[in-house]
Parts: C-alpha cells; structure tokens; sequence
C-alpha cells in the first residue's frame, strides 16, 4: 500500500459509505493551524458534498502513481455507493481490482461491486461479488457482507438494528429474491415471477425437452420507462394477453429482459414456449423478449410509430443471459435466431437483428 493514500486515508475501511463524515466546524480552532501547517494533503476536506469529493477524486485519480490509484478507485467506488450511483461504482471497483491490493482490498472491491448491483436492483448477479466478499473480509463488512448475501438467497439472518441500519440502502425490493432462492437461477435472474406477481401456469402445456437453440424478440409495445414497477407491470399485462386473448399455458417467452436490463423470469425453461411460431419451431427453442417496440407500426397509432432502439444495459443483459443459457444446456452459437428466421415478421427489429447476426459472428459490440 503506498505511504501516501495510507496517510490520506487512515479510516479506508468496509463501512465508509455508510459512516457519517466528520464535519470540521470554523469554531474548531484548535484543528485549524495544524491543517495550514500540513503538506497539501491528498484527500478531499470532509465539509464536501459527496458529488463534490467525487469530483475531488475523479480530477486527481489520473496524475496519481499505479498504487495510489488503485486505492483512490476504492475511496471513489465507496463515494458513488453514498451517491446511489451503481453503474459508477461498479466501474471504480472493477477499476481498483485491476491493480495489485490485499486480500481485505480485494474483499473491498468484490463487496463493493456487489452492493452496487444491489443499488440497481440486482441480486441476481450481485451473489457471486458478495461471496468473493465474505471471503477475506473481516470486521463489520463482513457481517453486512454475510447478512446481504443471506437476504439475496431469501433468507434472513438475526440482526442488531445498527447492522440493519448500514445494509438498509441495498436491500432489494420485498419479495423480489426469495422466490428463486434454490432455483439454480440466480446467476441469471433478476426479477422473480413472484416479484411480477406472476399468474399460475395453466395446465395446457408440453414440455420443452433439452434446450437446443435461442430465439430473440422484442414486445412491439412501447415501453421508455426503467422503473421496476412500470417493467413488472408491462410482463404481468403481457401474460394476461397470452393467457386470457390467446389461451395459452402461461407468458409466452421464458425471459423477458427490461430497458434498465433487468432479466425477468418468464415460462418455466422446462416448459415449451410459445413465441417462435408452431410446435415444431418452438420445440426446444429458448424465447428470450426485450420489452420495447424496436420496429415503427405507424397503422398502430402515433405512440407505437416511434422506433425505439434496444438500451445498452439490455443488450448488455441479452449478450450475459444468452451466454449463460449457452453455457448451461450447450448451445452452439450458430443456434442463436430472431424471429424472422422462423417466420414472416418484423420482429425484432432491424438493430436486434444485427446483433444476433454479429453474435454469431462472434463480432463484440462496440
Ligand atoms: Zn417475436
């Protein structure tokens, strides 16, 4: 650890996102002088605002030496943590474990990440950060670590009311995990089907047999919001179109992926889908649907003649989910479809369509 960040941050400790910061007041005289008579120190004053010590951190962190910075990334993902700002304190942890750091920093950073997944709602892949988390952690970060993990498996662990108070920004929404706690699921899901409040399958259904290939959609219904509660309700309006106007088992799709990239439980994979076109397509056929229309209907009203274009953080999440579905029941890439490849349709749109195509070419996005 450099001498320099060691003296810049003498608390750099698991709890700083949720410890009060020490204020200096002007009548502290005694503190004063000793400030003035210091060599400039690297560390921001803690009057700041957090977005003001971020931008403290952010204009400085690139003239720093290798070490310094990977210790002032951990400083900043812990500052973005405070901030609610998941994406970026993702971004500074995963930055800081670049550079070589203890095992209790490593801990730091694993913890951190996952917390930020928390922060957007994110269980599903906040798991596996958490667990590096416990391990070589000790102190009260490892208590929170253990609890929040304990809570994103759906369950609970006794707790003093000061441990709940330091884990409360991160507990996700109710309900949200305790339905596929045991699944085998959680590395890829985020939003239960009980969390959607999810109807019942119906009895009308096959089964899939092994999954041997995966076919993209969109919902062709407009959909800019990225609130939980607007997406849970979009998947649960369009499972009662598919059981109630067009009598099928359940939601036709087995994954349904929001624009804030959160990757919806649908259909059971066990159960065959219903998306691809008939029993023959969608036999052993994943269906996977962003929410959003990506193809203009102008004959559909003016809402659904805008042509919106699939998020980043979707396609991020489609790109994670399908190599996991891959990876799990052995699917080659070439067996990865839209679903014009099956019948006469817009769907998905001409960008999705792209993506499936480089996909397969094994093209990364830009
Ligand atoms: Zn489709």
């Amino acid at each position: 650890m450099s001498p320099t960040i060691l003296r810049a941050l003498p608390l750099l400790s698991f709890i700083v996102a949720c410890s009060a910061p020490v204020v200096q007041t002007s009548n502290d005289r005694s503190a004063a002088p000793f400030i003035a008579l210091r060599a400039p120190t690297p560390s921001p004053p803690a009057s700041l605002s957090t977005p003001l010590r971020i931008r403290w951190w952010e204009d400085r962190i690139y003239r720093m030496d290798d070490a310094d910075r990977r210790e002032a990334y951990l400083r900043l993902g812990e500052l973005y943590l405070e901030n609610k700002n998941g994406m970026e304190a993702r971004r500074c942890f995963r930055q800081a474990l670049e550079g070589r750091l203890s095992t209790s920093e490593v801990a730091q950073a694993e913890y951190g990440i996952g917390r930020a997944y928390l922060l957007d709602s994110r269980p599903g892949l906040a798991t596996t950060h958490l667990t590096a988390g416990i391990h070589g952690a000790t102190g009260p970060g490892a208590e929170e670590c253990r609890y929040l993990l304990a809570v994103c498996e759906g369950e609970t662990l006794p707790a003093t009311p000061e441990l709940l108070q330091r884990v409360q920004p991160y507990l996700p929404d109710e309900g949200m995990v305790a339905a596929y706690a045991g699944s085998g699921m959680l590395g890829f899901l985020d939003v239960s089907r009980a969390s959607w409040r999810a109807k019942p399958l119906r009895q009308n259904h096959e089964p899939m047999g092994p999954p041997t290939r995966i076919t993209v959609h969109h919902s062709a219904e407009p959909l800019t919001s990225r609130k939980l509660s607007e997406s849970r309700k979009e998947v649960l309006r369009i499972q009662s179109i598919h059981q109630d106007d067009k009598h099928w088992a359940d939601i036709g799709y087995h994954f349904l992926i929001d624009p804030a990239g959160r990757i919806f439980e649908g259909r059971p994979v066990e159960i065959q889908g219903a998306h691809a076109g008939n029993k023959a397509t969608n036999r052993g056929n994943i269906g996977i649907c962003l929410l959003g229309n990506f193809k203009g209907q102008p004959d559909r009203g003016p809402e659904y003649a805008i042509e919106q274009k699939p998020t980043s953080t979707q396609l991020a999440s489609l790109g994670k989910l399908t190599n996991s579905l891959r990876a799990t029941y052995r699917i080659p890439k070439d067996q990865v479809f839209h679903h014009g490849e099956f019948r006469q349709t817009e769907c998905p749109g001409w960008r999705l369509r792209g993506w499936i195509r480089n996909y397969r070419a094994g093209i990364k996005p830009n």
